[in-house]
């Protein structure tokens, strides 16, 4: 029987779930995590072997009938390994080049609530990798993001109409979760 989804606002656009309380309905809650992963772990831009493929598109079959797979694929563009969403490694790296490419070009709201977000992350987890694993994107687009805000706040005390980009709270718990386990 199909598990129900997650309750997202209908419009409300998350930029990333970090409590992923949608792993509750994960199809593959259970599943062996081999089953994601090739054996020895892919190494990002090596090109996989004909087991490793194997192993990639049995996974992405349980990710097809999987309820929560757009939220799934939204959390873990950053992921370095495994299939998550129904997406394979290679197929994230294309995937994390254009969330970076759509940051960039952002402007208004938008843009300040990512900004925000990197900045809090970058003070919680301090590390550059954290903060552009967790959001999806690249490094490079990570630490655009946090000189972004830092310049939006300063020109924010600048101006006298200001409101937009306070920084907003990140769990301190660690972010991060793995195949076939139910959220903490
Ligand atoms: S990896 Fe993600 S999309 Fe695939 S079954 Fe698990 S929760 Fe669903």
């Amino acid at each position: 029987m199909r598990t129900s989804a997650p309750a997202t606002q209908k419009g409300e656009k998350v930029i990333v779930d970090l409590e992923r309380k949608w792993v509750i309905h994960a199809k593959c809650s259970g599943a062996p995590v081999k089953a994601f992963f090739c054996g020895k772990g892919y190494k990002p831009l090596q090109t996989p072997g004909p087991e490793t493929q194997r192993t990639w598109n049995k996974a992405k079959v349980m990710c097809l009938g999987c309820p929560v797979i757009n939220e799934c694929a939204r959390d873990s563009l950053g992921e370095q390994d495994g299939v998550w969403g129904g997406m394979d490694p290679v197929q994230r790296r294309e995937a994390r080049g254009l969330h970076s490419r759509y940051v960039r070009v952002l402007s208004g709201e938008r843009k300040v609530e990512y900004a925000a977000l990197a900045a809090s992350l970058k003070r919680r987890y301090s590390s550059w990798e954290d903060v552009a694993r967790i959001i999806g994107v690249g490094i490079p687009t990570a630490r655009y993001l946090v000189d972004w805000h830092a310049a939006h706040l300063a020109e924010q005390d600048a101006s006298p109409v200001t409101g937009l980009g306070k920084p907003e709270s990140v769990p301190r718990k660690k972010v991060g979760r793995q195949h076939g386990t139910k959220a903490a």
